[in-house]
């Protein structure tokens, strides 16, 4: 078994995810392991998509397989690698037919691609110098509140009124955070305006790429519900996502696996 089938492994500075697709495209397992590049967490995430896939099918089954994301180049094993720009801009562009723009948040960075009317990756700017505006951000915001950021959509929506973040800075930020919560100021409220704050900055990375409608997110951010409507409010078009997104460039990489084997 199986040369009809090819991976994708997407080795993030924070989270490993790898995919697995058919001869048509299809997702057939997928794996997701919350640490990446230099760790175990790639290796645990293609084990965990393989046994999704059942059969006993192993990495020596596969028809082909590539590498994307900041720690690609340790993974040898793997038959390709390819940037992570072109496999987000692939994967996103068959997740979200007619996508146009990609906000992608990743945990180490922020980047918006422009995608033509035909899914080729045209252009992009990113944000990769400063943590604010990535999960990164995010990560830190909620550990001074004590939960996960999993758990943040849902603060959010508790909110009455923002209370506003005035710092950019990571480390500013977190005090200025630190310096609210001992005021008495609500959780849910401090973290609507964590919130306004990514939105802000990603918004501003929006306008530099130019954003044109159908417009989508992806990376490990675009879970946060609350999150991304702020943007959308901001953006003034709607957003989409799926419960994928995380995935799209491990799914750019199988995808291109799957035209370099044909
Ligand atoms: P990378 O490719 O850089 O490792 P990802 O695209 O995997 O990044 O995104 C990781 C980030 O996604 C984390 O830093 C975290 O802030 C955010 N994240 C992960 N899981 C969730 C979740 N369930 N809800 C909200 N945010 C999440």
């Amino acid at each position: 078994m199986s040369a009809n089938l090819y991976l994708g492994i997407d080795v993030g500075s924070t989270a490993s995810k790898c995919v697995v697709i058919d001869d048509g495209g299809e997702i057939v397992g997928c794996g997701l392991y919350a640490s990446g590049a230099g760790t175990a967490g790639p290796q645990a995430c293609v084990a965990e998509a393989l046994a999704q896939v059942g059969g006993g099918v192993t990495r020596d089954d596969l028809g082909g397989s590539c590498a994307t994301g900041y720690g690609r180049h340790l993974e040898l094993w793997a038959d390709t690698q390819m940037s992570e720009l072109s496999c987000h801009a692939k994967g996103a562009a068959r997740l979200f037919p007619g996508v146009r723009t990609v906000i992608d948040i990743g945990g180490q960075d922020a980047k918006v691609l422009s995608l033509s009317e035909d899914g080729r990756l045209v252009d992009f700017v990113m944000n990769d110098k400063c943590a604010a505006g990535t999960g990164r951000f995010l990560d830190v915001m909620a550990g001074v509140f004590g939960c996960t950021v999993a758990d943040l959509s849902d603060l959010d929506r508790r909110s009455v009124e923002v209370a506003s973040i005035s710092s950019t800075c990571t480390v500013f930020a977190e005090s200025e955070v630190i310096s609210k919560l001992a005021a008495g100021t609500p959780i849910p409220d401090i973290a609507a305006g964590v919130h306004e704050s990514v939105a802000e900055r990603t918004y501003g990375l929006a306008k530099r790429a130019g954003i044109t409608p159908k417009v989508a997110m992806t990376g490990g951010v675009a879970l946060n519900d609350a999150l991304r409507e702020r943007l959308q409010r901001r953006i003034g078009h709607d957003i989409v996502t799926s419960e994928l997104a995380q995935f799209a460039g491990a799914y750019g990489a199988a995808l291109h696996a799957r035209e370099l084997a044909s």
